[in-house]
């Protein structure tokens, strides 16, 4: 094997001072060969004991070099291989007709002829030029049998002399093949090999950022959510304790609708990172239609106020009251939609519409805007893009909501699709197999409603890092159960000292926090061997990513609930294990 550095020398020394046609794969080799051939052709002539084939050696030697000549203007390399490969069939057998046939040393140099295009072009224009050399070789013995060659008249001593050169070079040239393909096969491996490395280095990093980008979405979406739990969690208390002052019911409603679509938000761009890893879910649940849509398209009417526009919603009368999907996923489709027509309309109208159809609920909006160039029709529902750069410039935007939106659609097992004159206006509609649905237990009510547990002095423990997210979850426990007490633990440590000193019915575990976080902390509590081990456990996280939750599920919760959660949720689910008395079961995912 040559060693790397002869290598690395005679790429720097012989292959790069090579004519460009020879420099790479086995062109070099090729080179070589051709030049061994050259030199041992032109070699023989003056050490030729026969004049008659001294001229053919020369002439064959001639032939090699302009091979040579037009490989190198770049003449395809399989016509002038079979073209030379022809031509030098004549000097050979004219060498062999003068020098005694079949008895000649010279018959050797027609066995190496295969060997080229067999080389150079392909195993089997090796085995056609096999077969042309076996043809002749019989003709030439069939000829020397037949005496019908010139009769060679050589001193024993000259052609002692030419056999031995003749063997030998003709050895070596045959050796001079396998040795090739031998090292141009240990070359493609190394280069495989570091190739392949190269590649899985690639992967890693790759692996890397995708891991980095997934903590990162983790870490932001954590962050948005907590404070957002606070906001909604607190707005929610305060609804219910204003509920004969009109003024302020208003105006935490406004908050509360406000903060739900700056949830809707955050989702959005949450769910592009999950649309991205193809991670994007949907949670059904029994709500409102008509409410829900109407509330989609009161987001916008303070900004519509402003604008010149009739800003409409028409809802038919045979659209169900209740239906079930994903409320927030529709929300955020319908935002999408009409945030866009708005943003591209600016006279004439923007009309929402809903109607039943054979398929469920249609969904349409319909606008009198600027409508959409037909050559960006087509590709309108890729990310990233946007109809011409001047929109852009003018109107902003991602260009990610319609992608964003189509995958909701498909979610929610829906289709979408759209009409568009440009000039004109865009329709962009889609339909959900939403069918009519029983009304729920109005929620107020259930808000409201005595519950079993309410008169009993429960302990619970409440442990989060975020001071807000802890006074939120002891108002909403402290006023569904007055007679309750709350102990606070900022993190795992402080959680696992008041759990040792003392009893509690439940706990209510944050998954990310210092020290010692909710993982940790509740296997820790799981681990305990007094009947306190079994005390039900409900995980809080504004946490969004699948694996993580599926170990703070794995660490032994009892049930699972998301950031924001909805402080009746939270109170059924703590009611539901209070009276439960068997805690531990199987962990579900309430959110
Ligand atoms: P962006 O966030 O940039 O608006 P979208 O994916 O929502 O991205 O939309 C992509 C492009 O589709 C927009 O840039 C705009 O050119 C075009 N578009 C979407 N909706 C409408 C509409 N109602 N009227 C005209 N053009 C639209």
């Amino acid at each position: 094997m040559m060693s790397a550095n002869l290598q690395r020398w005679v790429q720097g020394a012989v292959v790069s001072r090579l004519p460009q046609a020879f420099r790479l794969g086995k062109m070099p080799y090729l080179f070589v060969f051709e030049v061994l051939i050259i030199l041992v052709a032109f070699g023989f002539a003056p050490i030729d004991p026969n004049p008659q084939t001294a001229m053919s050696s020369i002439f064959l030697g001639l032939a090699v070099i302009v091979h040579l000549v037009l490989t190198s203007r770049g003449m395809p390399l399989s016509q002038t291989t079979h073209l030379t490969c022809l031509i030098c069939l004549g000097p050979l057998l004219h060498m062999v007709w003068f020098s005694g046939g079949v008895w000649s040393p010279r018959l050797t140099w027609l066995l190496v002829l295969p060997v080229i295009p067999f080389y150079i072009i392909s195993p089997r224009a090796g085995y056609v030029w096999l077969g042309v050399v076996f043809a002749a070789q019989i003709g030439v013995a069939v000829c020397t049998a037949q005496g019908w060659l010139f009769p060679a008249q050589l001193s024993d001593e000259a052609q002692f002399n030419y056999a031995f050169a003749t063997f030998s070079m003709a050895t070596v040239m045959l050796l001079f093949v396998p040795l090739v393909y031998d090292q141009q096969h240990r070359s493609t491996l190394r280069e495989g090999r570091l190739r392949q490395k190269e590649l899985e280095k690639k992967q890693a990093e790759l692996e890397q950022a995708q891991e980095m980008r997934e903590h990162f979405i983790a870490s932001v979406s954590h962050e948005l959510r907590t404070p957002m739990n606070a906001i909604l969690g607190f707005n929610s208390l305060l609804i219910k304790r204003v509920p004969h002052n009109p003024r302020a019911f208003e105006i935490l409603e406004h908050t509360r609708q406000s903060a739900d679509h700056l949830m809707t938000v955050i989702n959005d761009v949450l769910d592009y990172s999950q649309f991205l890893t193809g991670r994007l879910t949907a949670h059904a649940e029994t709500f409102a239609l008509r409410d829900t849509v109407q509330h989609a398209f009161d987001l916008f009417a303070p900004r519509v106020k402003s604008m010149d526009l009739a800003y409409r919603c028409e809802i038919d009368a045979d659209v169900p009251e209740w239906a079930s999907t994903d409320r927030h996923r529709l929300m955020q489709i319908l935002v999408n939609l009409l945030g866009n027509a708005l943003k591209f309309t600016h006279q004439g109208q923007v009309l929402l519409r809903v109607q039943t159809d054979p398929g469920g609920v249609l969904f349409s909006v319909e606008d009198t805007g600027i409508g959409i160039a037909l050559e960006d029709q087509p590709r309108i529902f890729q990310r990233f893009i946007q109809a011409q750069g001047e929109i852009q410039k003018r109107y902003g935007g991602t260009g990610l909501g319609l992608a964003i939106t189509q995958s909701l659609v498909a979610l929610l097992q829906g289709e979408i699709g759209f009409d568009s004159t440009p000039g004109q206006g865009s329709r962009f509609w889609f339909r959900l197999p939403l069918t009519a649905q029983t009304a729920p237990q109005p929620l107020k009510l259930q808000a409201r409603k005595e519950r079993q547990t309410a008169g009993q002095a429960w302990q619970f423990l409440v442990v989060d890092d975020h001071h807000l997210n802890r006074l939120l979850v002891q108002q909403i426990l402290k006023t569904a159960w007055p007679e309750s007490r709350v102990v606070e633990a900022e993190n795992g440590v402080q959680a696992l000292d008041f759990w040792r000193a003392q009893r509690f019915d439940l706990v209510l575990m944050d998954m990310l926090m210092p020290v010692m976080d909710g993982v940790q902390t509740t296997q820790a509590i799981r681990q305990s061997f007094t009947s306190q081990g079994l005390a039900p456990v409900i995980g809080l996280t504004a946490n969004v990513n699948p694996q993580e939750l599926e170990r703070f599920k794995d660490a032994g919760l009892s049930v699972l609930l998301l950031k924001p959660f909805d402080p009746v949720k939270l109170c059924d689910e703590v009611e539901a294990l209070l009276l439960r008395g068997a805690p531990l079961a199987p962990p579900s995912l309430a959110a």
